[in-house]
């Protein structure tokens, strides 16, 4: 039996910036996900600061807020059977230096705070990121 589930994508400003996103896109389809849903907007301080609420108390934190909330990203629903960890799996290891050949971020990944992507690590996550960009 399988069933679909959905995870939440941004595709993050260094990406969006280098004009990365179609070809992203299309390792997301050619993965099997579907993009169910996608928009393109900007994000306030204040806004970065919820979503990455979980880090906040990452020496990191600040930094990570301020580069979320420096330009335009791509937010995505995917489907796909096991879409969080095959997501997971495509987007590569946080540091892209350490990603496996043919990941999102071993091919596109600048350094660990500009790895291009971000995907849901667990179904709680996923509902809970896909409410807050998506949730009407
Ligand atoms: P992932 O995005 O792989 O789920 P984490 O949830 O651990 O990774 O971290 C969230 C984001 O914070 C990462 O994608 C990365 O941009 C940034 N980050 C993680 N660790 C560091 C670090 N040591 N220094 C700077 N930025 C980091
Ligand atoms: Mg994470």
């Amino acid at each position: 039996m399988s069933s679909t589930e959905q995870t939440l994508s941004i595709i993050k400003p260094d990406a969006v910036e280098r004009n990365l996103s179609e070809k992203i896109k299309e390792e997301f389809k050619k993965n099997g996900f579907n993009i169910f849903k996608e928009k393109k907007i900007k994000l306030e301080k204040n806004e970065a600061e919820k979503f990455y609420q979980v880090h906040q108390s990452k020496p990191f934190y600040n930094d990570l807020c301020s580069y979320l909330s420096s330009g335009p990203i791509i937010v995505m629903i995917l489907e796909r059977e096991n879409a969080i960890l095959e997501n997971r799996e495509l987007m590569g290891a946080t540091d892209p230096t350490k990603a496996k050949e043919g990941t999102i971020r071993k091919k596109y990944g600048i350094s660990i705070d500009k790895n291009s992507v971000h995907g849901s690590d667990s179904p709680d996550n996923a509902k809970i990121e896909i409410d807050f960009f998506f949730k009407d």
